[in-house]
């Protein structure tokens, strides 16, 4: 591949916030980018009036900037071919229409809206293809300046060539042709004056000199226009690459339903930007069949259209939780401290907060295991903070023993650490003697401490959990169980 002058763009339209599916064309655009040392241009398309959602843009470039993705050229970073949003190009796309109708490749169309829906439903009943039937192809320049005369709203239609075919020949999808015949007359300028995506999209990515195309599969339709364009208008046409569509695990288009779809919501669950790109990259490419997890610097180097791959990519929930628990496993403490300091600061009770990240940087450790999403982390590490955790003291009887035996267990524990060192392997060595002097299997003995001290049935290493914990926060907690199992036992 020519590796010259590479321009490529990410080209949202800000009708809501991006879900996987645009941000995936984002990053596919953006590694091709730097793997060819080329540009990456972010251009909002916002010509669409009727369905802009206010902060849409914000959103997007937010997203972005989460995952890591910077562009060379767009909102906020300006450039040589701006303005970067379409709505502040209008007379481009009318000096492109002006010159498409001047030598009759467009023409006005004033037919109605009503005039429109009626033809729909008769093309429907006779079972013919639907779409526009060039009646205003054809108008006189008398019965034109008649209808503008009375004030006629009118659009502008392309004159689509009525026999012969377009092709196109797809980086990913290779040779793929139409039939002239079958692709309608398309609007160009709508009746508010502004363009239609199809005008839209060929003016700028021509003028913004955009070397290749790499947008979804669910664009291919409209390809044939777009290069009729570039022939009408005299433009040589970038490359084109349509990649593969993404299917929730039922093979359904993915959808709302599949699980969160704005980017946000991935980082509001706690997914890390690193783990959700590597996840994304494989939506449709792959390094070399078998690898999953690598660095970004692999995905650069990797990056090339022939690893594209056709068939539909999957999107499997499960795998990107896996996907994000590896990268969780991978950080160092601090950074990982750091990354779920947000997250407990959001979740915490706030009597419990502020964090101290000393104290937390101990934690991290004993967690980062276990731990899938970030959004997990107070859930998880709750009972590092709360002064007493809460649980049912009938669950300090362990199966098989006894309230007494219970009882004696956790005095014995509470007299052996009054004055222990209080790290983790001394206390192993005190309170497995302890046991087997009370006659307890470490099962229950450890069990019960465990209910004790942390309030949950399952948690990490017990003796490295006390320790972080320290003397000051398990002595009251082992004195809180034997008063609260006292009490059970007088309520008998
Ligand atoms: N504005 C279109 C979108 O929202 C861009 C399609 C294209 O890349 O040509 O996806």
């Amino acid at each position: 591949m020519v590796a010259d002058n590479i321009r490529v763009r990410y080209a949202p339209s800000p009708t809501g916030l991006p879900h996987i599916g645009n941000i995936r064309t984002a990053l596919f655009n953006w590694l091709f980018a730097r793997h060819y040392g080329g540009k990456f241009i972010v251009r909002i398309e916002d010509t669409d009036r009727e369905r802009l959602v206010p902060g849409a843009v914000e959103g997007i470039l937010e997203g972005l900037e989460w995952l890591g993705i910077d562009w060379d050229e767009g909102p906020r970073v300006g450039g040589d071919y701006g303005s970067y949003y379409q709505s502040e190009r209008l007379p481009l796309y009318r000096e492109a229409a002006d010159k498409l109708i001047g030598q009759g490749d467009a023409y006005r169309c004033y037919c109605t809206r009503e005039r429109l829906d009626q033809l729909r439903v008769e093309q429907g009943r006779n079972k013919q293809a639907l779409g526009y039937d060039r009646c205003c192809r054809s108008l006189t320049p008398e019965q034109q300046r008649a209808l503008e005369s009375e004030g006629a709203p009118s659009v502008v239609r392309f004159a689509m060539p009525d026999s012969g075919v377009t092709q196109l020949h797809d980086l990913i999808r290779d040779d793929v042709e139409w039939q002239n015949e079958l692709v309608d007359d398309f609007i160009l300028i709508k009746s508010d004056g502004f363009p239609t995506y199809h005008l839209a999209v060929v003016t700028d990515d021509h003028l913004m000199q955009i070397s290749h195309v790499l947008r979804a599969e669910e664009w291919l339709p409209s390809a044939p226009r777009h290069l009729q364009l570039y022939r009408a208008l005299g433009y040589t046409p970038p490359q084109h690459g349509h990649l593969p569509m993404i299917l929730g695990p039922d093979r359904a288009k993915l959808s709302k339903r599949h699980g969160a779809t704005s980017i946000m919501e991935y980082r509001d669950e706690g997914y890390l930007p690193d783990a959700l790109r590597n996840f994304m990259v494989l939506l449709g490419w792959s390094l070399d069949d078998k690898t999953e997890v690598m660095p970004l610097t692999t995905m650069r180097e990797g990056f090339t259209l022939e690893r594209v791959g056709k068939p539909a990519a999957i999107f499997d929930r499960e795998k990107l939780s896996w996907m994000n628990g590896v990268y969780i496993r991978a950080m160092d403490a601090g950074a990982l401290a750091d990354a779920m300091l947000p997250y407990l600061e959001r979740d915490l009770p706030p009597e419990l907060l502020p964090v101290d990240r000393d104290y937390l940087l101990r934690i991290v450790p004993l967690v980062q295991e276990r731990l899938k999403l970030l959004a997990e982390s107070a859930e998880m590490t709750a009972y590092f903070f709360a002064a007493q955790p809460e649980y049912d003291p009938a669950n300090l009887v362990q199966r098989g023993a006894t309230q007494e035996e219970t009882l004696a267990a956790l005095n014995r524990a509470a007299e052996s650490l009054a004055t222990a060192d209080f790290t983790a392997p001394v206390m192993e060595e005190l309170l497995r003697a302890d046991g087997e002097a009370l006659g307890l299997t470490p099962r229950r003995f450890f069990g019960t401490l465990r209910w004790a001290v942390t309030g949950r049935n399952v948690s990490p290493p017990l003796f490295e959990t006390m320790e972080v914990l320290g003397r000051e926060r398990v002595a009251p907690r082992l004195q809180t169980a034997i008063d609260r199992l006292s009490q059970v036992r007088s309520g008998d």
